[in-house]
């Protein structure tokens, strides 16, 4: 059992579920994690929030004294939020502010720090942004190229999702290279049911594949990533869409779901070895997207020292991590057969010796990340 003054409590709420886990950062691991259920649904596990988490808390029994802190994910943080930041009043009204540009997230992600505060009220809760990594892009980066006024009344311009895996990923990337993550230029594939590329040059994020909404970029498991903004308006004029249709369509009907039948890569990649079509069709277009980043960041960088796999695919499947990079030998990146096809849950080096730019596999832990950042601005 470790000192109680190293344990944070992270909280990922939806809407309808309440993911937690506790951790150890001095230890780095988790102690327990457990996950509330169809909250306010007859037959789920809790009425609202609240009840929700004082079921937490019952569950959590003594491993809950003398926490360091709790620290809660929040999706969407705006240009307000650059940072992890201490919950106060005056923070509560600058998420509920930038929910708009997150509905369905900030909202869910706020009820869970309610009902967190409710039931720990002598704790500091913290929270943590997806989007504060990316705070660093350039106007250049991060602009879309629509009427400026438009654009600044509704908020409207790039911010990026992931930022707390990408950051993670990065920062345990430059301690497996043995190099300071300030000389690095890498870029990190977040490749998880949702999937995300981002630019990182001297631990800081240039560029990223996720836009306004976590709707853009790569090839997910049901969003469509990267269109022609105008397929909207043709699905509206000439199939009669509604906006609400269009929205199910390209975040729930749409990427692996969509070209294949499956939003599982791992039904999706044995569909295509036993010969279905669709299948392989959407492998092709999820490793044609991800060249098509991996080749524009490498630009945007200026030099490369390592590419960096993360998340459920990045991190467990070795044919696929082969083919998004297939191709692109040329620019001295590719991966060792063996090396790559070997099992671990260790930050691993995969390219070949003496290649040109590094290819590691480096799996992604938001809950710790979260807590560690929640325990450093509690001051632990
Ligand atoms: P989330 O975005 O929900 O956190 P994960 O990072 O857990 O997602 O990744 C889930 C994805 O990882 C799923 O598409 C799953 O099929 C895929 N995955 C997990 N293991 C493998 C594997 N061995 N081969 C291919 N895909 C895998």
């Amino acid at each position: 059992m470790s000192a109680p003054g190293t344990r944070v409590f992270v909280v990922n709420s939806g809407s309808s579920s309440i993911k937690y886990q506790l951790v150890d950062v001095a230890t780095e691991e988790a102690i327990l994690s457990g996950l509330v259920e169809r909250i306010g649904e007859p037959g789920g596990d809790a009425a609202d929030h609240v009840d929700g988490m004082r079921r937490v808390l019952a569950e959590l029994g003594d491993a809950a004294t003398g926490l360091v802190a709790v620290g809660h994910r929040v999706v969407h943080g705006g240009e307000a939020f650059t940072a992890p930041t201490v919950v106060t009043d005056a923070v509560i009204e600058q998420i509920e502010q930038v929910s708009m540009l997150a509905p369905l997230h900030n909202p869910a992600n706020l009820a869970g720090i309610r009902a967190a505060m409710a039931v720990l009220p002598d704790v500091p809760h913290v929270a943590v942004f997806d989007t504060a990594f990316h705070q660093t892009m350039a106007p250049a980066a991060y602009t879309y190229a629509i009427d400026r006024e438009v654009a600044r009344e509704h908020g409207v311009r790039r911010y990026g999702f992931h930022g707390t895996s990408h950051a993670f990923v990065a920062g345990r990337a430059a301690e497996h290279l043995g190099v300071p993550l300030e000389q690095l230029k890498l870029i990190v594939l977040h490749l998880g049911n949702g999937a995300s590329i981002t630019a990182i040059d001297g631990g800081r994020s240039i560029d990223t594949s996720m836009g306004l909404t976590p709707l853009q970029g790569l090839v997910m498991g049901t969003r469509s990533g990267d269109l022609d903004p105008a397929v909207l308006l043709h699905l509206h004029r000439q199939a009669g869409m509604s906006v609400d249709e269009l929205d199910a369509l390209l975040n729930k009907r749409s990427g692996l779901l969509g070209l294949s039948g499956s939003a599982d890569m791992r039904d999706v990649t044995k569909a295509a070895d036993e010969g279905d079509r669709d299948a392989a069709l959407a492998l092709d277009v999820w490793a044609h997207r991800i060249r098509h980043y991996v080749g524009a960041y490498l630009a945007q960088l200026g030099g490369l020292d390592a590419v960096v796999f993360t998340a459920g695919v990045g991190e467990n499947s070795p044919q696929l991590r082969a083919l998004a990079l297939a191709g692109l030998e040329f620019l001295g990146l590719e991966v060792d057969p063996e090396v790559n096809a070997a099992r671990s849950r260790a930050a691993r080096t995969i390219s070949p010796e003496g290649a040109g730019v590094a290819v590691l596999v480096v799996p992604t832990n938001e809950e710790l990340s979260i807590a560690r950042q929640a325990a450093a601005l509690a001051g632990a």
